[in-house]
């Protein structure tokens, strides 16, 4: 198996609170690891996706484990000739379009996709929480704590060291409820929780200024984390997004909410969150969603991708399909 074991078990070490006085959880079930074909696999995600060449030169497993009395599953896909390349990490299930870009984007950029799978058929939100049996629903975005090892551990066991870029992919709800935001004059409301017109003592945004494609939308952009005693600007990558003219949404960490941005920052570690406006699960909804956010992975990898033996190859044809604006 290609998955190296002994990544978990660093990273474990590496990040986990220590043991003095905590008694093991004996239910914990330590990850395994199954090949997938997928081709054929049963998963909504694959189904959209069964072209043959799209497959070509990627790894794909199944890695299930348990911790406390909630079961996981993820899905891992590796680009075996570009091993080296960010971890892309897809915590929610129902946000479909996030494995269509992730799939395009582990291609170009190479590293490895960790997507956790909720449900087989990830239509609805309550796909985007884990119901695991005898367990209450967990939202995956919110479970990264250290008290927590082997899920923080095992979706960031292909870290490796120096730790690669991480890159989160969300879609999310257009709009948000205008009463959360401290902005002098919030536009509109909706149902999301976050866009570039948002600000609270936590997010404060820096939104493009031009609004060119794919940046036309208050939805789409990049959320970087930094410490509450840090500059934003140290934020990664910070400095160049703004000056290529993304819609920046600046996360300021203090105390974590188990989110992977909050987990990242407080352990020092490279961290883009990219999101668009969910719009659903037609073929045109996915594929303007994926459009938008591939553009801004080629963009932020082009402009940050800094490590020396990365992919520099993105691909443009896809951008030219229908859906784009
Ligand atoms: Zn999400």
């Amino acid at each position: 198996m290609r998955w190296r074991n002994g990544f978990a078990i660093g990273l474990l070490a590496l990040f986990a609170t220590p043991a003095s006085g905590q008694t093991y959880v004996p239910r914990d079930i330590a990850p395994v690891i199954e090949s997938i074909d997928p081709l054929t696999v049963a998963d909504e995600d694959f189904a959209r996706s069964r072209d043959p060449e799209a497959w070509e030169g990627l790894s794909v497993s199944r890695i299930s484990f348990r911790e406390g009395p909630v079961t996981w599953r993820l899905w891992r896909i590796a680009n075996l000739r570009h091993r080296d390349g960010p971890l892309w990490v897809l915590p929610h299930d129902n946000e479909n379009a996030t494995f269509a870009a992730a799939l395009i984007a582990v291609r170009s950029w190479g590293g490895v996709v960790i997507a956790v799978d909720s449900d087989p058929v990830a239509h609805s939100y309550a796909a985007r929480f884990n119901t695991g049996a005898g367990a209450a629903p967990v939202d995956p975005n919110r479970n990264f704590y250290d008290a927590l090892p082997l899920y923080a551990g095992t979706i960031l066991a292909d870290l490796g060291m120096p730790p690669r870029l991480i890159v989160a992919l969300h879609t999310n709800e257009p709009g948000f409820d205008a009463s959360l935001s401290s902005c002098p004059h919030p536009p509109y409301g909706g149902s999301g929780t976050i866009s570039i017109k948002l600000c609270t003592a936590r997010f404060h945004p820096r939104a493009s200024v031009g609004r060119a494609w794919p940046f036309d939308d208050d939805d789409t952009l990049a959320l970087v984390p930094y410490p509450v005693d840090g500059d934003p600007r140290g934020a990664f990558c910070a400095r160049r997004l703004g000056g290529a003219d993304f819609n920046i949404v600046f996360e300021r960490v203090t105390t974590s909410d188990g989110s992977l941005s909050n987990y990242a920052s407080l352990h020092g570690l490279r961290y883009v969150n990219l999101e668009t406006a969910e719009t659903g699960s037609t073929p045109v909804g996915l594929a303007g969603a994926r459009n938008r956010l591939v553009a801004m992975i080629d963009r932020m990898m082009t402009l940050c991708g800094d490590g020396p033996t990365l992919a520099l190859s993105p691909p443009a044809a896809h951008l030219a399909t229908a859906g784009r604006h």
